[in-house]
């Protein structure tokens, strides 16, 4: 949800009007009743036709992109890599797109982040959903005949959301090891009480991003993790390089050499999978190991996700809204940083390198 309570009073205390699409809190448990004083449309296509900035949580359908009035904002989570002809379709329609994705990760640009918010709701759930189908206990357990020792949980990829499985992981009582590419995350893995899986391959690229790994470089990641994989009860991976699709780090035979009983979760299985044999959306098994690809995982705790996105939105966009009226301003690094498309034109340059 794009916005919540709170925050459209923030834009009504702005001297902006909210046109919200009827029952579309209605998942995120906002019914039309709790949002005061706005006005109802029918559906995201009438929002559209009246609206000057139009909110999204993911890319909005075809129609209605053609509903968005000419010289209009559509702001959100707008995935700027995976379509050609959706970037193709908002610079025809004259669209300012600010695609979220794109947002300069800078200390000021924090409280817009919501690749973070939403990795964090993700990286939690990730750790939930591995205790959950996990046929171990996650922490240690002293009961009357024996002591039960903790579950040893592995993490692949430690930005936002990884950190945030590692801490959960371990609120739960297991132990947890964790790898990434970017030799920084050492430190932050420890300070999370977690052991760091030194395979000697460091990847940092630009932007605090990782880069794309050499083939040797995989091969010699792979064979170091591959200990690491075989002994934990639970793998989380969470690796990821924008624009591209998630590096396939665990291949078939290492699950296979994973032992009976061990969850996968798979939290880049949307973006191509970071584990061999994770379908999106599904739980496979593989031999006694389950190999789970969850989908949309933030709509699994909508609540928060959705005050914490609406919140990015409104930190993103509001210094641009004066007296009820729009007024950009294009010498700000982080607005201009986040554009996608404007007057006709696809904007970005990283996304105009990576679609062609
Ligand atoms: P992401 O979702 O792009 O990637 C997740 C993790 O996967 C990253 O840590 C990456 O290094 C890792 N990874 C990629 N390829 C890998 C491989 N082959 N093997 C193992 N790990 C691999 O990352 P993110 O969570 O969006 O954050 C990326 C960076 O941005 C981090 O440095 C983070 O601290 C930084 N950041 C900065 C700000 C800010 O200052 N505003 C906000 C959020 C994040």
């Amino acid at each position: 949800m794009s916005v919540v309570p709170d925050v459209v009073k923030k834009y009504q205390g702005l001297g902006a009007r909210v046109v919200l699409q009827k029952g579309a809190g209605v998942p995120a448990h906002f019914p039309d009743s709790v949002f005061p004083e706005v006005t109802f449309a029918d559906s995201a296509v009438e929002v559209c036709e009246q609206a000057d900035v139009v909110f999204c949580v993911q890319p909005p359908a075809d129609d209605t992109i053609a509903a968005i009035k000419p010289g209009s904002l559509l702001l959100g989570l707008l995935q700027p890599w995976t379509s050609v002809e959706r970037a193709r379709q908002l610079a025809e329609r004259q669209i300012t797109a600010f695609a979220l994705e794109l947002l300069p990760r800078i200390s000021r640009a924090q409280s817009m982040d919501a690749l973070s918010s939403q990795g964090a709701v993700a990286g939690y759930e990730c750790a939930l959903i591995a205790a959950d189908h996990s046929p171990k206990f996650f922490p240690m357990l002293t009961y009357a005949a024996g002591t039960i020792r903790p579950a040893k949980v592995l993490v692949i990829g430690c930005g936002v959301a990884g950190l945030q499985a590692i801490a959960t992981a371990r609120r739960i009582g297991a132990m947890v090891e964790a790898y990434d590419v970017r030799p920084e995350t050492r430190e932050q893995v420890e300070s999370l009480g977690a052991k760091f899986v030194d395979t000697g391959v460091s990847a940092a690229g630009t932007g605090g991003y990782a880069r794309e790994l050499t083939d040797e470089e995989k091969a010699k990641q792979a064979e170091r993790l591959a200990k690491a994989v075989a002994q934990c009860d639970a793998l989380i991976t969470t690796a990821a390089i924008p624009g591209k699709r998630a590096p396939r780090i665990i291949t078939a035979d290492m699950v296979a050499r994973m032992k009976p009983g061990a969850v996968v979760v798979d939290m880049a299985a949307e973006s191509g999978g970071n584990v061999e044999g994770t379908v999106a959306g599904e739980k496979v098994w593989v031999g006694d190991v389950l190999v789970i690809g969850p989908a949309n995982i933030p709509s699994r705790m909508p609540v928060h996700a959705s005050e914490m996105y609406a919140k990015n939105l409104f930190n993103f966009i509001s210094p641009f809204i004066k007296d009820g009226a729009l007024a950009l301003d294009w010498d700000d690094e982080v607005m201009a940083g986040t554009c996608l498309t404007h007057a006709g034109e696809l904007r970005h340059a990283g996304v105009k390198q990576v679609l062609g």
